[in-house]
């Protein structure tokens, strides 16, 4: 089976139908930050930057930000590289910053931090931009998002980075605007697409808290795992909504949770409309070899069947049963 996937990595991640699917890697995991080049990738849809500050006993200067940044921008020329700002707290700690709360799923992480550290998130934005200088491959994603004025914010705080970084590069060196985008994965966010589509530039489904949050299951709790289901009709419905206001409000989406990944997963997000999925290195080939058997056209028949028979619920054996047939 390895060997079969393989055979796929050089080719596009097209389906049977002649639908162009982009696939892209999750990066930042593991110890190795550089993120080598992987010529079977589409770009990077998440460089989880909490990473390297894990690996340290202090905050990284903006210097050594730079290196780490400009490494991963400078393996991956040309293609898209999407770096989200610091998101520690909930399960993340960092050894020389702790946080100690009753709640941490609900507490003080990700934008919520590092809004109330200005100089942690205005070095990090700086580093990122510093990093990108000439290879313009750069896209930053908040994660976290609760409310349209932590955007704001954010926003003016790029702003203020970019002219200051751009005030001191020489003239004939431009440090390109990033895109900025958005982590859906707090449920208060569902009901807000239509005021949050002005704001950024993208969208990226994180469903791993998507699903934490709108199920209230904690999602490294072995013992409500049962219960932690991305394919839940309620996720389902959720993901459903966010693709049809991405398409009303013609904002490119992609999903960057562990669904991405699942191989029934990505046939169910394939048959929603979703084309741009982010996951794990271990995953791309599997997962490019499952696009390429099948037809966008048959999961969409597929989908709507389920939603005729009000057979959300079975959802999982209906596309199980697709991928089994497409092998
Ligand atoms: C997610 O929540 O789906 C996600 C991709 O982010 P993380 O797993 O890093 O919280
Ligand atoms: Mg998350």
């Amino acid at each position: 089976m390895d060997e079969l996937f393989a055979s796929v990595g050089q080719e596009p991640a097209n389906t049977r139908d002649g639908v162009p699917v982009v696939l892209l890697l999750n990066a930042g995991l593991s110890a190795d930050t550089t993120i080598s080049a992987n010529d079977t990738v589409d770009g990077i849809g998440l460089f989880r930057t909490e990473i390297p500050f894990m690996l340290r006993d202090r905050f990284p200067s903006e210097q050594e930000q730079i290196i780490t940044y400009r490494r991963v921008m400078a393996n991956y020329v040309g293609k898209p590289v999407c770096m989200r700002t610091l998101d520690v707290g909930g399960d993340k700690q960092l050894p020389y910053f702790p946080i100690v709360e009753e709640n941490p799923f609900l507490g003080w992480r990700g934008i919520r931090l590092t809004l109330d550290h200005p100089e942690i998130f205005l070095v990090q934005l700086k580093a990122m931009l510093r990093a990108s200088l000439g290879l313009d491959n750069l896209s930053i994603m908040l994660p976290m998002v609760t409310n349209l004025d932590e955007i704001r914010v954010a926003r003016r705080m790029l702003d203020r980075a970019w002219r200051e970084v751009s005030a001191e590069t020489p003239e004939h060196e431009v440090i390109r605007y990033p895109s900025l985008g958005v982590m859906i994965e707090v449920p208060s966010l569902l009901y807000l697409l239509p005021d949050l589509a002005p704001l950024v530039d993208f969208w990226s489904v994180g469903t791993n808290d998507l699903t934490q949050y709108l199920l209230a299951v904690d999602r490294n709790n072995g013992r409500v795992a049962n219960i932690y289901d991305a394919l839940h009709p309620a996720v389902l419905r959720a993901l459903q909504h966010i693709i049809e206001a991405a398409q009303r409000f013609a904002k490119p989406v992609s999903i960057c949770g562990e669904l991405a990944g699942d191989p029934i997963g990505v046939l169910i997000l394939l048959a929603m409309g979703y084309r741009r999925f982010s996951m794990n290195s271990s995953n791309i080939l599997r997962i490019k070899y499952i696009v390429r058997q099948s037809r966008c056209d048959e999961l969409q028949n597929l989908l709507a069947q389920t939603q005729d028979q009000q057979q959300l619920g079975s959802i999982r054996d209906i596309f199980g049963g697709y991928l089994t047939e497409r092998g």
